[in-house]
């Protein structure tokens, strides 16, 4: 290691961990309405004017490869309804430090822009889908969408994204039938298939936890299908991985609220607005923007997002404080 490496800033919080990982929303809009994550009639979304630009997008995620990032994640809102992503990949993918560039995507706008969004340095492809019914999609999203995104799907698939992992969030008696139909699904096409389990963020996530259903039960009832091979993946996330053995499939578990992960967590979030979130489940953030259109030069950019790192909680309080986070995950970049 050399002496500049070794002298090297690094984001570490006051409890030991390392932040390599940044999730990114460019919007807060979307073209669906998940029932769990965005009310039907929202209409409050950020102004166009406090968007970071793409240039102060850049400049953000340069800093943060200087101190040491190395994934970055677009995510939104969907990411896909702002215009020129793949403009903005290309120019994340060309950072020094960046060397993990990837996707969330809902994949309704998908077909047309894979190949551009692959060419541009987007390596690895996150797609949310609950269901592969139809009635059941346009219950769930507000749209009847599931035939662009199964487009969206297969495009990705010939255009080379390694991996594509499909997440599928547990919804009791909404998806609850569909958990073997999924894993099946992904493993004729090589898809990685992750389930999440519903967290009460915003007023649509609260609404959903009568659906909340622990990934504990959906294990069981796959185990009881499939051969599952304890497995890992690559990826920096807090899943639990098995292979489905005799397939290319892992089957991945994340378990926010019935086995948190926070004393890893190795991430930060920026908003649309430039507000950098430093947990998905508390109000600790510090607004970059401000900073940025009054002039503040790299380095003291640098010094603002290691001291607000100082503010990193130890941990979300789903359980304890259902009714705490007023942002919608489309906001904070789920
Ligand atoms: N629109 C893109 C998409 O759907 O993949 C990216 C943003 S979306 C907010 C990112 C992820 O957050 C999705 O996989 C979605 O299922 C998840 N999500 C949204 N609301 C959630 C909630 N209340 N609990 C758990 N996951 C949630
Ligand atoms: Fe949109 Fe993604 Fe939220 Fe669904 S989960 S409403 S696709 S941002």
């Amino acid at each position: 290691m050399g002496m500049q490496e070794s002298t090297a800033r690094r984001l570490i919080d006051p409890l030991g961990r390392t932040i390599d990982y940044v999730r990114l929303s460019v919007t807060d809009k979307c073209n669906l309405r998940c029932t769990y994550c965005m009310p039907e009639n929202n209409r409050d979304f950020e102004r166009r004017e406090r968007y970071l630009t793409f240039a102060e997008i850049e400049r953000v995620i340069r800093a943060f490869s200087e101190l040491g990032v190395r994934r970055v994640r677009i995510t939104g809102g969907e990411p896909l309804v702002r215009a020129g992503i793949p403009d903005l990949a290309s120019r994340l993918a060309a950072l020094p430090g960046v060397d993990d560039l990837s996707l969330s995507t809902n994949a309704v706008l998908l077909a047309n822009q894979a190949e551009a969004l692959h060419g541009a340095g987007i390596g690895r492809l996150n797609i949310s889908l609950d269901t592969l019914r139809r009635d059941r999609f346009r219950q769930i999203t507000g749209n009847d969408d599931l035939g662009r995104v199964l487009d969206g799907l297969q495009v990705a698939s010939r255009t080379g994204f390694e991996p594509i992992k499909i997440n599928m969030l547990a919804l009791r008696g909404q998806n609850d039938d569909e958990f073997i139909d999924m894993a099946e699904f992904c493993i004729e096409h090589g898809f990685s298939l992750r389930f999440i389990e519903t967290m009460p963020m915003g007023t649509a996530g609260r609404a959903a936890t009568d659906h909340y259903l622990p990934l504990s039960d959906v294990k069981a009832e796959l185990a009881s299908r499939f051969d599952l091979v304890p497995s890992v993946m690559s990826g920096g996330g807090p899943a639990r991985y098995f292979r489905i053995d005799g397939s290319r499939t892992n089957i991945g578990f994340i378990t926010p609220i019935s086995r948190h992960f926070c004393d890893t967590c190795n991430r930060v979030r920026l908003s649309v607005d430039g507000t950098l979130h430093l947990c998905l489940g508390q109000a600790h953030s510090v607004p970059l923007r401000p900073l940025l259109r009054a002039g503040i030069d790299d380095e003291e950019l640098q010094n603002v997002i290691v001291e607000a790192l100082k503010l990193k909680p130890a941990r979300h309080e789903f359980g304890e404080k259902p009714e705490q986070i007023v942002r919608f995950m489309s906001v904070t970049g789920g």
